[in-house]
């Protein structure tokens, strides 16, 4: 194989892998930001949980304040039965304590009801709350390690723009220019294989006459549908 094609064959394998850890660089920000969004549907299911429950428990406290009013109440009212005169007046205000007591059972029966539902909801939320924190703890770990990840991706990006710069420089200057052309234009594929006569980089057949002469690497040949330099490798 000519030196040139070898080069540029070798600057498309550094290329190659530059786009997959660029792309991989590229991600970080995305994953990043799923994390803290995942962390931050936990933390507002534990602030809702909390919101409803102190809702169910205020409403828990009213009752009990509205039953001990009407307790009194009714004391009241039982305590002047000696006053009354008339059975009439007395059967009077036999009924009305007997319907504020009714009602006064119906509200203990409530307040029942509520501190079950209070307890029950106290479960899911102890639920919620340990599993947030201990996302909380996943999500630092999860970042460090993707910061660390992101890190080593950024030493091997700079190793690799080293190394095929250093082989850019190595090859004449319209190599160079149509190699750039190639790259940016076909989404960074410039050079290609070669397989049964198909070029690897549009799936096009080439010419039997033309794919003998690039099994060949004697000269840069480019494909005639997609333009790409080949570069004949048995193994691909
Ligand atoms: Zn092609």
């Amino acid at each position: 194989m000519i030196e040139e094609l070898e080069t540029l064959c070798e600057m498309q394998k550094l290329d190659t892998q530059l786009i997959q850890h660029e792309r991989k660089r590229a991600q970080a920000p995305k994953r990043l930001a799923e994390i803290e969004q995942d962390l931050q549907k936990a933390k507002d299911k534990v602030a809702k949980e909390k919101e409803i429950i102190e809702e169910l428990d205020k409403e828990r406290r009213r009752k009990e304040k509205e039953l001990d009013t009407e307790k009194e109440r009714i004391k009241k009212v039982q305590s002047k039965l000696y006053e009354i005169k008339t059975n009439k007046e007395y059967q009077a205000v036999l009924k009305e304590t007997e319907a504020a007591q009714a009602a006064n059972d119906k509200t203990e029966e409530e307040i029942i009801l509520l501190l079950e539902r209070i307890e029950e909801l106290r479960k899911d939320y102890d639920t919620s709350l340990a599993y947030a924190k201990k996302r909380d703890k996943e999500v630092e770990a999860e970042k460090k390690e993707l910061e660390k990840e992101m890190s080593s991706v950024e030493s091997v990006v700079n190793k690799l723009k080293k190394e095929r710069d250093a082989l850019l420089s190595k090859v004449s200057g319209e190599a160079k220019a149509r190699y750039k052309v190639l790259m940016e234009k076909r989404s960074g594929l410039a050079v290609v294989n070669v397989k049964n006569g198909v070029c690897l980089g549009c799936y096009m057949n080439i010419p039997p006459q033309l794919f003998i002469e690039v099994t060949k690497n004697a000269r840069l040949i480019t494909c005639p549908s997609c333009n790409r330099i080949f570069c004949y490798r048995e193994e691909s």
